[in-house]
């Protein structure tokens, strides 16, 4: 294959993944020129194009060459290391990027009586990843009947084609309304940035290790949030105490009240409301979680 001098990222053309995959690229400083086809995006400010296409063609596209990294969920990668064969290049996760959050799951109709998954054993499971439900079959020494479907997995009991299925869960809404119950997570899975093991060693491979330290800083300032409270000097222990972790936070006065003080801590990832409810049962007040923007130490 010709050296390149760009490089080349794949990405899902229309999808789940392809709004939060542009953003997240957009917000490392990469922008593109639509292309009319839209296959192909050319990059505008640094010497970075995107190919968009179906998300199962990813991982190969990748391990030909055909592209330096991909932005794919990591149950695409995984059903393509389970099944790929030994002489193609392999292929790693350099990054998890914290969206497209799903897990891939086992679930039998609502009126079986399963307990474990020996109960599998005999049956015939409907699945999209057989590579990845034949490897957890094994692994639990459950000798089963592996029926790949390539969409619409959900309703093969119904119809009768399969006794139970393996597919992507997300809110669980899908298996209730066909009535199936979820018993066993194979995979949690999410968006990764994929590339393969080695990167390469010219101006591709420098400009892959700039996008990382980028992502890294975006990442970060993205599962970052600030919080502000007031609490008085006496409760000021049991509120730290309570605090999710982050680095120390900053303690400053309140005008014309000496014994209350405003706490500022920068917490990393999401303060939950119950969170809330307890930094406030521990006697803070008047909080506010916000996002950061951007953060430079
Ligand atoms: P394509 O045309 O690219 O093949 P697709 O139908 O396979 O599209 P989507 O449904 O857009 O793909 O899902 C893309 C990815 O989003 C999945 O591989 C998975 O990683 C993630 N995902 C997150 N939640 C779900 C969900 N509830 N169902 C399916 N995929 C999900
Ligand atoms: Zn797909």
């Amino acid at each position: 294959m010709k050296p390149r001098d760009r490089l080349r990222i794949a990405m899902q053309k229309s999808g789940r993944l392809t709004e939060p995959a542009l953003d997240l690229l957009n917000r490392c400083g990469l922008t593109f020129r639509q292309s009319r086809d839209k296959l192909f995006c050319f990059g505008e400010g640094e010497p970075v194009d995107l190919l968009l296409v179906r998300d199962d063609d990813i991982p190969g596209l990748i391990a030909q060459g055909v592209c330096d990294l991909g932005i794919v969920g990591r149950n695409v990668l995984d059903e393509f290391r389970c099944t790929a064969s030994e002489d193609v290049a392999a292929l790693t996760e350099w990054r998890p990027l914290g969206f497209g959050r799903c897990r891939l799951s086992v679930a039998v109709p609502q009126d079986m009586d399963y307990r474990q998954p020996q109960d599998l054993g005999g049956l015939r499971i409907a699945t999209s990843y057989p590579g990845l439900l034949n490897h957890w079959l094994k692994a639990q020494s459950v000798d089963a009947a592996v029926v790949t479907l390539a969409g619409s997995v959900e309703i093969a009991p119904k119809l009768g084609t399969a006794d139970a299925i393996c597919d992507l869960v997300q809110s669980g809404g899908t298996l209730v309304a066909n009535q199936l119950r979820e018993t066993d997570v194979l995979l949690e899975s999410e968006a990764v940035l994929a590339g393969p093991q080695a990167l390469p060693t010219d101006e591709r491979g420098d400009m892959i290790n700039l996008l990382l330290k980028r992502l890294d800083g975006v990442i970060q300032v993205r599962e970052s949030r600030l919080l502000l409270l007031q609490t008085s000097r006496t409760a000021l222990d049991a509120v730290t105490r309570l605090l999710p972790g982050g680095p120390q936070p900053t303690l400053l006065p309140v005008a014309g009240q000496p014994d209350q003080l405003m706490l500022q801590a920068l917490c990393a990832g999401e303060v939950s409301w119950r969170q809330l409810e307890e930094i406030k049962k521990a006697g803070a007040r008047e909080m506010f979680v916000l996002p950061v923007e951007k953060m430079l130490a």
